[in-house]
């Protein structure tokens, strides 16, 4: 079934994780999809062979989300390719681990996700949102974390969560009245390169699920392509959890 054929997509930080699994779930529903990348040249290229491989339609595109004029470029250029943009997912992101009393965690550390997982987040929507058309979708990742802190050591990146939740919910309004929905999916763990599920940390983050065990990246991909679908028009201003009942 093709549910959003026509449409165009553009998806930050689909060469790997998360991102790249929502890059072939939009293809596979008919999107046509730009993602970009900033270093895994090769591995972007994989994701877009693949797609191409089972008949969709999808664009690398190198630019880094701390650089917001590289941003503005590549909404840019995710619109030229597709003549259109209907569907923004802010999936590239990172996380630095430490408490607040250590020491290798300093405000370089700060600044560098703040820069990535808030200041690109915001730098991509307002490149966006003046080509979107009537009806377009912007849907950020963000995290359980950003709505709990129930181990140490992850405060910063909580804190841009938290911003990209805020920033979702007072987007929603901004933009409610041009048909634009804003929605947040917040993963629980999800086995990726940055939180393996075979790490020496994965048994403590699979306890604290309901369902004790790491999500896959597909399994968040299913929730952005419900948010980016024709089952979600009167949906907008949410976060939903896609965390094993993480938060239950
Ligand atoms: P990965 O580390 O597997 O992939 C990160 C992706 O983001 C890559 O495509 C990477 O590109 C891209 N990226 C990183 N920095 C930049 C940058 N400066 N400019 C452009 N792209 C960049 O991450 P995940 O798939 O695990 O995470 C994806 C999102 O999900 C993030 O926002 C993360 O915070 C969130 N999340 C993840 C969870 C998890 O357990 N995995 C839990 C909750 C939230 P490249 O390949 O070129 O480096």
């Amino acid at each position: 079934t093709y549910r959003l054929s026509g449409k165009a997509a553009l998806v930050t930080g689909g060469s790997r994780g998360i991102g790249a699994a929502i890059v072939r779930r939009l293809a596979a529903e008919g999107t046509a999809v730009a993602f970009s990348y900033v270093d895994s040249e090769e591995r972007a290229a994989e994701v877009a062979k693949t797609v191409e491989d089972a008949g969709g339609r999808a664009l690398a595109f190198k630019a880094d989300q701390a650089d917001a004029g590289q941003v503005a470029r590549l909404v840019a250029s995710a619109r030229d390719a597709f003549g259109r943009l209907d569907i923004l997912v802010n999936s590239a992101g990172l996380s630095l681990m430490g408490k607040v009393d250590d020491p290798s965690l300093d405000l370089a550390a700060f600044d560098r996700q703040f820069d990535i997982n808030v200041r690109g987040v915001a730098a991509a929507v307002r490149a966006a949102v003046p080509l979107m058309a009537q009806g377009g979708r912007i849907i950020n990742i963000g995290s359980v974390f950003g709505s709990a802190s129930p181990l140490p050591g992850w405060g910063d990146y909580s804190a841009t969560k938290a911003a990209v939740a805020a920033y979702t919910r007072a987007w929603a309004r901004d933009l409610g009245s041009r048909g634009i929905t804003v929605n947040a999916v917040l993963p629980g763990p999800i086995d990726t390169d940055t939180n393996p599920a075979a790490s020496i940390h994965a048994p403590t983050l699979a306890g604290l699920t309901a369902l004790q065990r790491y999500g896959t990246s597909d399994e968040v991909a299913g929730a952005v392509a419900f948010l980016a679908g024709p089952d979600a028009t009167y949906v907008s201003g949410v976060a939903l959890n896609v965390d094993g009942g993480m938060l239950a």
